[in-house]
C-alpha cells in the first residue's frame, strides 16, 4: 500500500465526504455489504481526528468509475422500462441518437447540417463498434472542455437526478415516445 492511500489530516474533510458518496453509490447500486464497509471506513475517518497517528485507507468513488456507471444506468433502465425495452441494440442507440441530436441542437447546429452529415457517414463502410464509442467518448470530451463544461460532474449529477425520480415518470414518458413510433414501449 503507498503513502497515497491514506488521508492525510490536510484532506480528511475530502475524505470523509468521498467514504460518504461511496456508501450512497453502494446502496444505489443495492451493494449492501459494500455500503456497511465504506459507512465503517467514514466512521474510521472520524477516529482520526482523535488519533493523528492512525492510518486510514481513501476510499475510491464509485460513480466517480465509467465502468460503475455504465453499469447502475443499465440496471436502473432494466428496473425501470423492462429488459425486453432497455436491453435492445435499437432502443440504446435510438436514444443515444436523440441527446446527440438534442445537444447538437443546444449548441445551434442546423438540422441541414446534421442530415449532410449522416449522408457523408452512411456512404462509408461501418466502423468497429467498441472503437466507435471510444471516439464518441472522446469528442464529447473535447466538446466539453471547449464549452467549459466538467463532462464528469455533468455525467454525474444526471446519473443522480434521473435514478431519484419516481420510476412512473420515466414509464410515462418512454410511452409517450412509443406512442409516436419513436421508442419501444416499456416491458415492467
Ligand atoms: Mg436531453
Amino acid at each position: 500500500m503507498k503513502a497515497t492511500d491514506f488521508c492525510g489530516i490536510a484532506d480528511i474533510a475530502d475524505c470523509v465526504r468521498d467514504a460518504i458518496d461511496l456508501t450512497l453509490d453502494e446502496i444505489h447500486l443495492a451493494k449492501i455489504d459494500e455500503a456497511e464497509r465504506a459507512l465503517k471506513q467514514s466512521i474510521r475517518h472520524t477516529e482520526i481526528l482523535l488519533d493523528r497517528l492512525r492510518s486510514v485507507r481513501k476510499p475510491t468513488k464509485a460513480f466517480s468509475n465509467r465502468a460503475d456507471r455504465q453499469a447502475a444506468i443499465l440496471q436502473w433502465a432494466n428496473a425501470t422500462f423492462g429488459k425486453r425495452t432497455a436491453s435492445v441494440t435499437a432502443e440504446r442507440i435510438a436514444r443515444f441518437m436523440e441527446e446527440a441530436i438534442e445537444l447538437a441542437q443546444a449548441t445551434h447546429m442546423f438540422p441541414e447540417d446534421i442530415k449532410e452529415l449522416v449522408d457523408h457517414v452512411y456512404t462509408k463502410p461501418a466502423g468497429d463498434v467498441a472503437q466507435e464509442i471510444g471516439q464518441v467518448g472522446v469528442a464529447l470530451l473535447a466538446l466539453a472542455e471547449h464549452l467549459q463544461v466538467n463532462a464528469d460532474a455533468e455525467e454525474r449529477n444526471e446519473l443522480e437526478r434521473i435514478t431519484s425520480l419516481p420510476k412512473e415518470h420515466w414509464q410515462a414518458r418512454q410511452n409517450a415516445k412509443a406512442a409516436k413510433g419513436l421508442a419501444l414501449e416499456t416491458t415492467e
